[in-house]
């Protein structure tokens, strides 16, 4: 895939909600009521619902995304930058990437990224990423 294909393909909210739903259940969701591992996927309300309980656990519940007012697809537009860049990224690029109207939202999302996932984890991730991305334009070209 050429990279600037790669780059559209993380600021696709499609893919990178499918992205992040296969991030969280490698990990393992866990429902609050009842502890059950087991869950549903409800692909038009965006959350995970339990198959014992039927408590509903958004997508960004109990990870670093949680109350965070921005698209997932910035998630992974920041793991890039900040794969490709380190501590040499700056906020404005961030920022020229998402579109976004202001930093400060930005800034607190990059540090607690750079706070919470190593670099290792934010590769795999990425790699991750990128597994779907090449399933989802297979399927495309299979229809
Ligand atoms: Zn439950």
């Amino acid at each position: 895939m050429l990279s600037k294909d790669l780059i559209d393909a993380y600021k696709s909210e499609d893919l990178a909600t499918e992205a992040f739903k296969e991030y969280r259940l490698r990990k393992g969701v866990v429902c609050k009521k009842c502890g059950c591992k087991d869950h549903y996927w409800l692909s038009s309300k965006h959350q995970f619902q339990c198959k014992k309980c039927r408590f509903r656990t958004t997508l960004q519940s109990g990870t670093l995304l949680e109350g965070s007012k921005l698209p997932v697809s910035y998630f992974f537009i920041a793991l890039h930058l900040l794969i490709k860049k380190g501590n040499d990224l700056k906020i404005e690029e961030f920022q020229q990437q998402t579109g976004h109207k202001y930093s400060e939202p930005l800034y607190d999302f990059l540090k607690k990224i750079k706070l919470y996932l190593k670099t290792n984890e934010q590769n795999s991730i990425l790699i991750d990423f990128i597994e779907v991305v090449n399933e989802n334009f297979i399927l495309q070209k299979a229809e």
